[in-house]
Formats: structure tokens, C-alpha cells, sequence
């Protein structure tokens, strides 16, 4: 199943994401971790592709295991450093190791490589990569999207203007960088909805559940943290437990006003953990759920109309 499919006649579409163990029982990791996945019926898993091709094997391993345990897979893959007869190989092993869907990235240069000259790759950017995958007609394709805009990105007008260009290279889903304000994410969605970007745009989830990850991240990819989540960061200083709890019922609170906002779907970042996951989707009760009968569904091709609570005077950085 490809994932245009599976937006057709479902709101929010749930996906989870994983990333491959670094250690030799990683086969037994996943399974166990996917295992308890098993009860939440997420449409897809998507398996992370390390920095500059770091997880080139494992990637490949743990998302044909994920496809054979059950579950429709979207590997990651980058093409920086890459060159198109790699980028062939890995595709026609993952279309061999059942996996339908690719979430197609440019990636960052390898860690401590500095002033990287993109020029000189097959692949320059996303979009490239997205064209040559269509070409092959055999995946479905997705990209990454940025509602703060991306971290090298001089403008974020510029930046969604080549979002809008990866989605008419035939990119068919986008999913986002981790947002803690979900105010970020309706500006970003009615921005690039006024430009044309028409495919199904997924909610990209990251609890906050310990400070010195959540720095990590945030220097990575620069996503702003709103007063709420530092006064939180604060208040459970010293209390990791707290923290994490708190963290839980933050993105709890999130999840649900997307999923009551009409959000196309939502896309957790696991950590490779099941619990957070398990709780965040209990707690909003998706199975309850019942989208309001005048809402619309998305289709091929079709122009999004969705509900949602956008806030005018959200202007990035203040
Ligand atoms: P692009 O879309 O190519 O954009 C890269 C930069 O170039 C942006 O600043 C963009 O504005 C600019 N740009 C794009 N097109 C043009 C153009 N025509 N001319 C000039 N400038 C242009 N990284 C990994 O290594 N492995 C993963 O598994 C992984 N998974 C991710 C999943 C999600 C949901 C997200 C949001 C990110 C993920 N990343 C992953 C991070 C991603 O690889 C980095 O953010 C990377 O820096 C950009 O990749 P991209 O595909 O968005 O690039």
C-alpha cells in the first residue's frame, strides 16, 4: 500500500517512527518494540536513516524486518554523499525487502564536516532525489517539511517555496519537524496551503522527556521552545520523573488540539520507546474519535479546506 492511500478516508493518520538500534540484538529490539505497536494499528512505521548514510545497512535490515512482522513501512533515506547507482542499489534492496514507501531527504553532511559542498553530490537537494524516486513509479514518496522553516534557510518564504517545489517534484505526503507550539504548525500549514501545497501534511510529535535530549535536538534542527515548555523544563529541574510525566501530558494536550483542528495526521518520533507512544494515544482515545461529518477527506489532487485555529499574530521568533 502506498502512502497516498492512506489519507483517503482517515483523519488523523497515525505513523510512528524508529530508528535502527546500534547494537547487535537490534532484530530483537525492534521486534519487541513493534510488537507492542501491534495494539495501536498505526497506519505506517518509518524507519531514520543515520546522518550521511551512517545506517545505510541497518536501515535497510530493520525496515524490510518491520515490513515482514506486518506493518507498512516508509524508510528514510538521504541522498547526500550518495551516488545514483548507491541510491538505486538501496532502493531496489528496500523494494525487495517489502518496503513501499520512502521519505525522501537531502540529509546533513556527515558530523564534523564543514563548509560541505552539496554542488558536487548527484542529488544537490530533496527534490532531486524525490524526481529520480518517481521516475521508478514503484514507491510512494514522502519529504520532510519545516514549520519554523529549515535551520540553513535564510527566509522561511523561501523555505516553503521549495517545500511546495519537492511536492510537485511528486512528493505525495509531508511530515514535519517536532513543533511545541501548535500555533507554529496552523500558520505553517495555511501558509503553504496558500501557495499550493495540496498533499497531506502529517504532525511531526516529540515529547519533551529529558532536558539534555531536548537541547540536543533543538541545536539540530532549531525549533523554538515556547515559554510554557521551559517554565516545565524549569519547574522539574530536578525531578526527571516529573519531567517526564509533565512532557507525557504536554504532548497529550498537543495531539489532541491537532487531532480536534482537523489535522491530516500525526507522525510520533518514538524514540524507539512504546510506553510515551502508548499513553499519548490511549489518552486521546483516537479509536473514539469521530471527525465532525463536514469535514472532508483528502483526495488525489484535490485542494485542502481544513478547519483549523490559526493564530494571525504568530510571527516567527516574536
Ligand atoms: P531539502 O528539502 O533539500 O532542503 C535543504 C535546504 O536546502 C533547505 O534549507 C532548503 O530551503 C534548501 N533548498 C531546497 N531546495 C532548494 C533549491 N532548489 N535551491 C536552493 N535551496 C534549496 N536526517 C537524516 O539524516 N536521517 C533521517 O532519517 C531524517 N529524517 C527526517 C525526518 C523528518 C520528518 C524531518 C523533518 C527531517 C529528517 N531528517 C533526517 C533531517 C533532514 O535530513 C535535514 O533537515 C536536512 O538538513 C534537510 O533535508 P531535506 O530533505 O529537508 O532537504
Amino acid at each position: 500500500m502506498h502512502i497516498r492511500d492512506f489519507y483517503k478516508n482517515k483523519k488523523p493518520v497515525v505513523s510512528l517512527e524508529v530508528f535502527p538500534p546500534k547494537t547487535e540484538d537490534r532484530t530483537e529490539i525492534i521486534s519487541r518494540l513493534v510488537s507492542k505497536f501491534k495494539e495501536l494499528s498505526p497506519a505506517f512505521i518509518s524507519v531514520t536513516y543515520g546522518a550521511g548514510g551512517t545506517t545505510r545497512e541497518t536501515t535497510i535490515e530493520i525496515a524490510s524486518l518491520v515490513s515482514r512482522l506486518g506493518f507498512e513501512v516508509m524508510a528514510h533515506l538521504t541522498c547526500v554523499g550518495h551516488t545514483t547507482g548507491e541510491i538505486d542499489d538501496i532502493l531496489s534492496r528496500l523494494n525487495a525487502g517489502g518496503v513501499g514507501n520512502i521519505l525522501a531527504l537531502r540529509g546533513d553532511p556527515p558530523k564534523g564536516v564543514q563548509n560541505y559542498d552539496h554542488t558536487k553530490d548527484d542529488f544537490r537537494f530533496a527534490a532531486d532525489l524525490i524526481r529520480h524516486i518517481r521516475k521508478k513509479g514503484i514507491f510512494g514518496i514522502g519529504a520532510a517539511a519545516y514549520p519554523e522553516g529549515h535551520i540553513a534557510s535564510p527566509r522561511i518564504s523561501t523555505d516553503w517555496a521549495y517545500l511546495k517545489e519537492k511536492t510537485d517534484a511528486g512528493a505525495e505526503l509531508l511530515i514535519t519537524q517536532l513543533f511545541f507550539d501548535n500555533r507554529v504548525f496552523y500558520h505553517f500549514l495555511e501558509s503553504v496551503r496558500k501557495i499550493g501545497v495540496t498533499c497531506p501534511i502529517s504532525a511531526g510529535i516529540l515529547p519533551v522527556l529529558n532536558a539534555g535530549a531536548l537541547e540536543r535536538m533543538i541545536s539540530l534542527c532549531g525549533a523554538s521552545i515556547p515559554a510554557e515548555v521551559l517554565a516545565m523544563l524549569e519547574r522539574y529541574e530536578s525531578d526527571p520523573e516529573g519531567l517526564e510525566k509533565a512532557g507525557i501530558e504536554y504532548a497529550t494536550a498537543q495531539v489532541q488540539d491537532l487531532v480536534e483542528n482537523g489535522v491530516d495526521g500525526v507522525h510520533l518520533y518514538t524514540l524507539n520507546r512504546s510506553d510515551w507512544v502508548t499513553q499519548v494515544l490511549r489518552n486521546v482515545d483516537l479509536d473514539r474519535w469521530e471527525p465532525p461529518e463536514a469535514w472532508q477527506f483528502w483526495q488525489p489532487g484535490a485542494g485542502e479546506g481544513l478547519p483549523h485555529g490559526v493564530n494571525e499574530d504568530y510571527h516567527r521568533g516574536g
